[in-house]
């Protein structure tokens, strides 16, 4: 982790930061969340020449540590790497770090969800909880990390997709509390239970630290 001596354009925070990742729905999600604070956010789409980085690692966080540091080397910005997907223990972890892509390469939401749907079949209620994991990393215009945040949100494997908000596996991901799946719930409820929004609490408490200039709106 980064701890130099800082200085204080170190503690000042920067005019921009990189939303590190091509999903739109996801990035949607991270610019809510951020909206608070006085950041100006840039997403992929609107930077020229992005890199496309490889998701080589073997675990949530350090494909989120890839995204970052590889990003922010690239574009000579702060980045935030956000890596993340859903793990079913009857399944053993899986989908896992392969959520995006666990039917095929190519995949699409539908084709994941029908896939899950199969795996889960003999599944009973009691075999059907699964949770998501968010990991996040901030990596400097270098590329050293300097910030890293998880968060994980329970819920339970449905038998038919449900609700058309969110996106990935939303639709069959229910929160048993509600009895309503994250693709019904909505955006507002989302925002306070997810994975991603209990990552960003942690990871917006760490940014405090490294830049007490922050300011919310
Ligand atoms: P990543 O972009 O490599 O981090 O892959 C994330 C994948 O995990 C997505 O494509 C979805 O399949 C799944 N995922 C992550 N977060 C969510 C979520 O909030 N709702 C539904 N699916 C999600």
């Amino acid at each position: 982790m980064y701890s130099p001596t800082c200085t204080e354009a170190e503690l000042a925070p920067p005019a921009e930061l990189i939303l590190g990742t091509h999903n739109a729905k996801k990035c949607g999600e991270l610019r809510d969340l951020l909206q608070p604070y006085k950041l100006e956010l840039r997403s992929l789409a609107e930077v020229s020449n992005p890199l496309e980085v490889e998701e080589t690692g073997t675990s949530f966080i350090e494909n989120a540590r890839l995204k970052a540091t590889q990003q922010a080397r690239h574009l000579s910005a702060w980045t935030l790497g956000e890596d993340s997907g859903l793990c079913v223990p009857f399944l053993q972890g899986a989908p896992g770090i392969y959520s995006a892509r666990y039917s095929d390469p190519g995949a699409t939401d539908e084709r994941n969800n029908e896939k899950l749907l199969g795996e889960m079949r003999d599944a009973r209620l009691d075999q059907r909880r699964a949770y998501y994991v968010s990991t996040m990393a901030l990596a400097a215009p270098d590329g050293q990390i300097v910030l890293e945040a998880e968060g994980q949100c329970w819920g339970r494997i449905i038998h038919e997709c449900r609700g058309q908000g969110g996106f990935g596996y939303d639709p069959l991901f229910e929160i048993p509390e509600y009895h309503q799946t994250f693709a019904e719930l909505g955006s507002t409820v989302k925002s306070c239970l997810s994975h991603r929004a209990r990552a960003l609490q942690q990871f917006v408490r760490g940014l405090l630290n490294l830049w007490p200039g922050l300011k919310r709106c």
